[in-house]
């Protein structure tokens, strides 16, 4: 029988436990949907030194940890897999995963964001045999090796400073003259003695066999090619939201990160968004932390709109009462045959 939740969570970075948290405490026992990458992003990073409250720094897996046991300790739930289909078009939500299907009167995504891969001919074939997107997790099987990080934003400057600890060389590659990095990140980078930048320099392809040789090298000013030897690539140019599985049910935008209509409500009555699945402007976890904590608070008012049906609305909450009965209104859109797919609030 198909098991109906308060709150579904779908991800568990920093932006779901966060609504985890929240909405465990508003007793609304939520159900997380953890993804199979538990903890998200931040489990992929080491030291962490701009999250509050830390003074020392942390590290991220310990962070997302210590996260995850607070929302436990208020009884939410965890499924450590990836939801695999939802079904926006009518509510209760439908959502399967682990090969269940469960019920959400209100849907929180928090469903963060993925790598950006270059798409070079032999990038995919040597994932996990020299070409990485993550040092946290890569960096010490290079130790004595000399290895390329591309990219010039903020995650470029720390994979290369991570890299450092191991590696005898590290070469940053950016296709421009100067870094999009934060100043502090960039300066750190370009002090350190091991390394070094090439600039105006684009990656043609990865080469190797077993493992990685070596890159091809075009300069864009000179147009010129040549071949470096390396034994690993570190790749950091990016991320993209993680909203397949929400295509053609929510707005998304030209990139495919959750269009928010007001707060944190997306175009579909119910379902919410928090953190880098629709943030691409500040993308850092405490600002996700927060986005979670609005989201939570969000569902929380939207299904006591729906507990009251609607009665004695105060002011304040005449914007959730407007959306549930605009999800109402779904409903009865999607019965007469507009099944998959909802228009936009
Ligand atoms: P980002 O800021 O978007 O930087 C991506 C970099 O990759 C840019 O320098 C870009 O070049 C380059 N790039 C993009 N596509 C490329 C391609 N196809 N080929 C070659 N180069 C390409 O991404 P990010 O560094 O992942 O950072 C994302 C956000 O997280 C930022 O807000 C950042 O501040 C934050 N962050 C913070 C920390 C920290 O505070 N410790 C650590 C990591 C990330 P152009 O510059 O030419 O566009």
């Amino acid at each position: 029988m198909e098991h109906t939740c308060k709150v579904i969570i779908l991800g568990s970075g920093s932006a779901g436990l966060t609504a985890a948290i929240y909405a465990a405490r508003a007793q609304l026992n939520p159900l997380v949907i953890a993804g199979s990458q538990r903890g998200g992003q931040l489990t992929t990073t080491t030291d962490v030194e701009n999250f509050p409250g830390f003074a020392e720094g942390v590290q991220g897996p310990s962070l997302m940890e210590m996260m995850r046991r607070q929302a436990e300790r208020f009884a939410a739930d965890f499924i450590d897999e990836d939801a695999t289909a939802v079904d926006f078009s009518r509510r209760p939500f439908p959502i399967t995963a682990a090969g269940k299907i469960m019920l959400a009167e209100a849907v929180i995504i928090a469903t963060g964001a993925g790598t950006n891969w270059l798409g070079l001919k032999n990038e995919q074939r040597l994932v996990g045999h020299g070409v990485s997107s993550c040092a946290p997790c890569d960096a010490f099987f290079f130790r004595e090796k000399e290895v390329a990080v591309v990219g010039g934003g903020d995650s470029a400057m720390e994979e290369a400073l991570m890299l450092t600890k191991f590696a005898t060389r590290v070469t940053i590659i950016h296709r421009r003259d100067q870094f999009r990095a934060s100043k502090i990140m960039a300066e750190r980078a370009l002090r350190h003695g091991k390394i070094r930048v090439l600039w105006n320099t684009v990656i043609e392809d990865v080469m190797g066999n077993g493992s990685v040789t070596g890159l091809r090298l075009r300069n864009t000013q000179t147009g010129k090619e040549r071949d470096f030897a390396v034994d690993g690539l570190f790749v950091a140019i990016g991320h993209h939201p993680n909203t397949e599985l929400f295509r053609g049910q929510i707005e998304l935008d030209d990139m495919g990160y959750v269009v928010l209509k007001r707060n944190t409500m997306t175009s579909v009555a119910g379902v919410f968004a928090a953190g880098d699945v629709h943030d691409q402007r500040y993308r850092q976890a405490i600002t996700a932390a927060g986005w979670g904590c609005m989201a939570a608070m969000d569902a929380e008012k939207f299904i006591e709109g729906h507990d009251v049906e609607h009665k004695d609305a105060a002011p304040e909450d005449a914007a959730y009462q407007d959306a549930a009965r605009q999800g109402a209104d779904r409903q009865d859109r999607a019965h007469r045959g507009a099944a998959g797919t909802v228009e936009d609030a």
